[in-house]
């Protein structure tokens, strides 16, 4: 397990218009009980990331419910699509906080991306970043944002974003 204290937050803020929102609580909760995941497009400056699209990808996984495995032909495509800056999964069973799998996810393709989401139905048992439901997000869905970020190391690990409402 990787320690997210050990350095300091940026304060950097996620920019995701609502109708990004809609479309990420509607994948989520239309392919429940199995992770819903995809690729976000969008801009990056160093105190804003701001997503423009969503494009949901299959998943590929032996047990979606609990894992995602994107679709490799569609991931490469999404590769060399430009403005490719993160991606999005839903937790089905659980709160919208990184897993052990994501993580180890995480160092094969943390330097390609800056922006890391998940949602979860609401209520998620706790462990949300935020504890109450966003002005604006769809009924029954949460999301927590994270930049991607590499330590010293080479290590990949992921810092809370602020959502701009
Ligand atoms: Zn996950």
């Amino acid at each position: 397990m990787h320690d997210f204290k050990d350095v300091e937050p940026r304060n950097r803020i996620l920019e995701l218009p609502e109708s990004i929102r809609v479309l990420l609580a509607k994948d989520g909760l239309d392919r429940d009980p199995d992770e819903a995941c995809g690729a976000l497009f969008g801009r990056l400056s160093p105190e804003v990331i701001t997503v423009d699209s969503y494009m949901p990808l299959t998943n590929m996984a032996e047990n979606p419910r609990h894992t995602f495995t994107f679709d490799p032909a569609e991931w490469v495509r999404c590769c060399y699509t430009s403005g490719l800056i993160g991606i999005f999964h839903s937790h089905p069973t659980s709160p919208p906080l990184p897993s052990i799998s994501d993580m180890e996810g995480l160092q094969h393709f943390g330097g390609l991306l800056s922006l890391y989401l998940i949602g979860s139905k609401f209520p998620a048992n706790g462990g949300a970043i935020q504890d109450e439901m966003p002005p604006g997000t769809p009924d029954g869905f949460l999301l927590n944002a994270y930049s991607i970020a590499r330590r010293s190391n080479g290590s990949y690990f992921l810092e809370n974003l602020i959502m701009s409402y």
